[in-house]
């Protein structure tokens, strides 16, 4: 079975205050396996370590110590292995509107991908890829969104822009850092229920960083809760919620404000996703649940 690894990982920086120069561990001893289907949330306040965690597995930073391992193997950090790499583990920013070239029409930004790792043949085959991916994240109709460039979209179409992207290469796993935190708070389920059922229908293995415990617990198998650089607490969602056993978890649940409104969405999902296990629910193929498509 395919698996994305994470072993021991440590990152030190160095920080300069004047003259002084001194050593920083943004990251100390991470350790967790993420397997398809499955959603591990990674909690923790800002400044915790959770970007440079997701940075070293998506590459652009360097572990000082520890491993990264796909389906058992050391991942490369150049070459023909790191393009291997990378179709299997993408990553999706905090950012939408910096992480889309003003200057491209959406198609462009998934045409990249898309031959860089040679999913696609000729520019019919090109075409048709761009709107099974548009389709995937609903960005309908695929045609029109196709030429759009990003200003005309909005945050969280431009998020459902990034998630193409990311599936583009064929990946398996998702690194998604904060992905919702700079969205409208009315779409940001749009996004995080496209994430689920990604996760749930294709298969896919994500790792959903945020500060937000209450999404983190109905969008994740698993918590992992992240305090200066180290895994404080972990375990099944419900468990460290309910039961949360560290004082920094407990601290970062009684910080955590749950307004009324946000329980009646947790119900909501809840309502939603127990339907749609059991079957229950048909659902229009061209929109997310609760008709947030295209938002
Ligand atoms: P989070 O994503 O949880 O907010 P980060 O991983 O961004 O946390 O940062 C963790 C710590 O590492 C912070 O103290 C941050 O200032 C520091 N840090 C991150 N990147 C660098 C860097 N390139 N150089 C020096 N310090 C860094
Ligand atoms: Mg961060």
């Amino acid at each position: 079975m395919s698996v994305l690894e994470v072993k021991d990982l440590v990152k030190d920086f160095t920080v300069r205050k004047g003259l002084k120069r001194s050593k920083l561990r943004a990251v100390n001893d991470v350790s967790f396996t993420l397997e398809p289907g499955k959603t591990i949330a990674l909690v923790g306040e800002s400044g915790s370590g959770k970007s440079t965690v997701a940075r070293m597995i998506a590459k652009l930073e360097t572990p000082s110590s520890g491993e990264i391992l796909l389906d058992g193997v050391p991942s490369a950090t150049r070459g023909r292995g790191l393009d291997g790499y990378r179709h299997d583990v993408q990553m999706v920013f905090q950012d939408p509107f910096a992480s889309l070239n003003p200057f491209h029409s959406i198609e462009h930004h998934l045409e990249r991908p898309l031959k860089l790792h040679k999913r696609a043949k000729g520019r019919g085959e090109l075409e048709g890829q761009i709107h099974a991916l548009l389709e995937r994240v609903n960005l309908t109709p695929a045609e029109v969104m196709a030429k759009r460039r990003p200003h005309e979209l909005s945050g969280g179409q431009r998020q459902r822009v990034a998630i193409a992207r990311a599936l583009a290469p064929g990946a398996r796993f998702l690194v998604a850092d904060e992905p919702v935190s700079m969205l409208d708070v009315s779409i940001r389920l749009g996004v995080l229920n496209l994430l689920a059922r990604l996760q749930r229908e294709e298969n896919l293995g994500v790792l959903y960083i945020t500060h937000d415990l209450a999404t983190a617990r109905h969008f994740s198998d698993e918590i992992l809760v992240m305090f200066r650089g180290t895994i404080v607490e972990r375990g099944p969602s419900d468990e460290v919620i309910l039961d949360p056993q560290h004082e920094y978890t407990k601290l970062l649940l009684s910080a955590s404000p749950d307004p009324g409104n946000q329980g009646r969405l947790r119900d909501e999902v809840r309502a939603e996703l127990a339907a749609s296990a059991a079957g229950g629910t048909v659902q229009d193929p061209g929109r997310d649940r609760f008709g947030t498509a295209g938002l």
